[in-house]
């Protein structure tokens, strides 16, 4: 596999240059704009069922499209990888909508639904601010972030979605509706979380924190045995900790610990962590390969932005192919649950360009893959060989079951509907909340229908 490849296998390869290349808007009431290529999401794996992408350029416009619009999806910067995000009709960019406002008395930054992580870490870091996480990758817009419950690293890390204090979006009939956590308290926790099928996301506020610098090392080789009983506590060791594996010889072929840098209390990195000894240079996840594209590891501090995610912001890969999955479990079931994939690691590993296990502290929103759940999330980033992956999915699932596990809502999955939806308690009050502000299903697409509405 060369880099290329795996900086889009890893899952975690940083891109602020995807977008597809739009043409110009047709006429300014009407701004259908169409991609020169075909209309692929940011993997290439899916293609989307229409070539109908509206760019508005401001909320006005958004209203106007959405009171025309029959069908309607929003749509991020395209790194979901199943069609959570599809549209058979028409669907809709805010990428136009990126204003950034940092309100330093509230310690909060209220942002257009365009802004991508990527835009919006160096402006609050530069006003003193910091989030309290990254996903692996920051070029995803905030509100497809927050609209599918990605999350980082972290044992007492929320998914990123939770920093969320308020948002405005386009309701079907075109009104707008300004929702907050603080004014909202009996629904907000089931908008912020919403799949795209509330509304078109407009704008949203989100907690910001003191700026804060971070270090991280890598360590090498842990035997899995070493988390039967410390499970939690490696997972504790660090503000966001992350274990690289490919399912062969019962270990973690890396492990990524990212400390937040106190200047008060000097700390020296042990050289052995759990029987896995300290890297003496940069690493790459996936053994072997150049760590040029990752972010500095040997304990060296750098912005909160430079270090959460395992790859640098300003790194650009060619565009490649891959698929990803993700199964969030209940944390207390963690080793146990990595047992159970470890079944079939002959199965997996052909397939497979590296797997990643994270920790998520339990959330309250209702569609969160980590509702009311501290969780272990084992991530897969496989090749592209969909035929053999679909036929693996099952079975991580089966072996999987008795944990409950919950699919990330932007990856793939073959979990049967029914199931799906028995692994989320409030669903029934999110399809209240979608009926009394979408009653004829605008916002749903094949995705929505299939997994939270068939049986
Ligand atoms: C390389 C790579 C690395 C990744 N790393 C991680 C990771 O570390 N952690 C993790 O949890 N996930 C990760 N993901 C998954 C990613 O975070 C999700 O797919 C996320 O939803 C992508 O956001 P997007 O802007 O691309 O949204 P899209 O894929 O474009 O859309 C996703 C959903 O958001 C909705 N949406 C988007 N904008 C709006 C809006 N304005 N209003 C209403 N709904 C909206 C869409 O309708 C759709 O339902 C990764 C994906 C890739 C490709």
């Amino acid at each position: 596999m060369d880099k290329r490849e795996f900086l889009k296998a890893s899952g975690l390869a940083l891109t602020g240059t995807m977008l597809t290349p739009f043409a110009s808007p047709q006429s300014p009431d009407d701004r259908i704009q169409r991609p020169a290529d075909t209309r692929k999401n940011w993997s290439g794996n899916f293609t989307y069922s229409t070539d109908r992408l509206d760019a508005p350029t401001s909320v006005e416009e958004v209203q106007a499209i959405v009171k025309r619009a029959k069908k309607l999806r929003a749509l991020g910067t395209r790194h979901s990888f199943n069609a959570i995000a599809d549209s058979t009709t028409e669907q809709i960019s805010l990428q136009h909508l990126d204003h950034m406002a940092l309100d330093p008395a509230t310690r909060t930054v209220t942002i257009g639904a365009g802004i991508t992580y990527g835009k919006l870490a160096p402006y609050i870091d530069s006003h003193g601010f910091a989030l309290h996480n990254l996903a692996s990758l920051p070029h995803i817009s905030v509100a497809g972030g927050c609209a599918t419950a990605t999350h980082g690293s972290g044992i007492h890390n929320r998914n990123l979605s939770s920093a969320c204090s308020a948002l405005e979006l386009v309701t079907a009939n075109g009104d707008r509706l300004a929702l907050s956590r603080a004014k909202d308290s009996d629904i907000f926790d089931g908008a912020v979380v919403a799949l795209g099928a509330l509304g078109i996301v407009t704008s949203l506020t989100l907690d910001v924190e003191p700026t804060y610098q971070m270090d991280q090392v890598v360590y090498q080789d842990l035997p899995f045995s070493e988390l039967e009983h410390n499970l939690n506590t490696i997972f504790a060791s660090g503000y966001s900790v992350s274990l690289f594996t490919d399912w062969q010889n019962h270990r973690a072929t890396q492990v990524w610990i990212k400390r937040r840098v106190d200047p008060q209390k000097p700390y020296t990195w042990p050289q052995e962590f759990y029987s896995a000894r300290r890297a003496t240079q940069n690493l790459h996840p996936v053994t072997g390969h150049s760590a040029e594209s990752c972010t500095e590891q040997l304990g060296v501090p750098g912005p909160w932005y430079e270090r959460l995610p395992h790859f640098r912001m300003n790194f650009t890969p060619s565009s490649g192919k891959e698929l990803q999955t993700e199964y969030l479990v209940p944390l207390e079931h963690g080793y146990e649950a990595i047992r159970a994939v470890e079944q079939l690691r002959d199965h997996i590993t052909p397939h497979l360009f590296v797997t990643e296990l994270r920790t998520i502290e339990a959330d309250s929103l209702w569609m969160s893959m980590a509702y009311q759940r501290p969780s272990l999330a084992i991530h897969f980033t496989w090749k592209p060989e969909w035929p053999a992956v679909q036929k693996i999915l099952p079975l991580i699932e089966a072996n999987l079951a008795p944990f409950e596990p919950r699919p990330h809502w932007a990856k793939l999955f073959t979990m049967p509907p029914a199931t799906l939806q028995s692994r989320y308690a409030k669903l029934s009050d999110f399809k209240a909340l979608l009926q009394k502000h979408d009653p004829d299903g605008k916002f749903r697409n094949a995705f929505l229908e299939s997994n939270l509405y068939s049986t």
